[in-house]
């Protein structure tokens, strides 16, 4: 069930600077279309083809992120629309994303993801990897891509010390990136989720990530 006031809520708690994305994976069209009636407009989702899906059932003025791995035979899909790349984790997506970005005339925004969670399941680039990109100047391979920011998934913990440490460390290296590199556009940290983002906001998110808390909890049980 779509949550309103929670939505209303979380909107008014957080600064006005901060974006709220609502994640919508799995969830049905009607409840995507429930936010948008009242104004919302950037909806996360993480399998390419239930995004392309939506897409074309949806308003065209919908911002889709991606949020979760993306394989890179699934760039095809949503590189004719997708609005912000958030979960980059590798070169080799980065290369398919330029080159189908190319294809259709775009640029696409990407946030490189660090990883900053201790567990072994996370995907991302290490600290060291993404100063190294910098460093060598790689992005300079791909015109057809803006490096807007980072973007993180901490630790699923109880332990807020260790979230709040772990969202220290992206905000952190990105203000390393802007002092040393200043690249072009490079403004977003996307870090916090519904049980998170109040630690996040703290550590100067700019892209909160919502998806329970307004949407109710997802069922993964029709998926296998
Ligand atoms: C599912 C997901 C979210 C939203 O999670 P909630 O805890 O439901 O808010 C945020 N970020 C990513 C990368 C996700 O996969």
């Amino acid at each position: 069930m779509v949550n309103i006031s929670n939505y209303n809520d979380i909107k008014k708690s957080i600064p006005e600077n901060v974006l709220l994305l609502a994640v919508s994976k799995t969830k049905p069209e009607d409840d995507i279309m429930g936010f948008y009636n009242i104004g919302q407009r950037d909806f996360g989702e993480n399998h390419a083809l239930e995004m392309a899906s939506k897409f074309d059932h949806l308003p065209k003025d919908i911002n889709w992120h991606f949020i979760g791995h993306l394989q890179t035979n699934k760039v095809k899909y949503i590189a004719p629309f997708v609005y912000m790349i958030h979960s980059v984790d590798s070169e080799k997506l980065l290369a398919e994303i330029n080159k189908h970005a190319a294809k259709h005339s775009r640029t696409i925004k990407c946030l490189l993801q660090f990883k900053v969670a201790e567990e072994e399941t996370k995907t991302g680039f290490t600290y060291d990897e993404i100063i190294q990109l910098f460093e060598t100047k790689a992005f300079d391979q791909y015109p057809n891509i803006s490096i807007n920011g980072l973007m993180t998934v901490a630790t699923n913990t109880d332990n807020e010390e260790q979230i709040d440490k772990e969202f220290g460390k992206v905000a952190d290296l990105f203000s390393c990136i802007k002092e040393r590199y200043n690249p072009k556009d490079f403004t977003e940290i996307s870090m916090g989720m519904t049980d998170d983002y109040p630690i996040a906001i703290k550590n100067h998110s700019t892209i909160i990530r919502i998806g329970s808390a307004i949407f109710g909890e997802r069922d993964y049980s029709q998926k296998g």
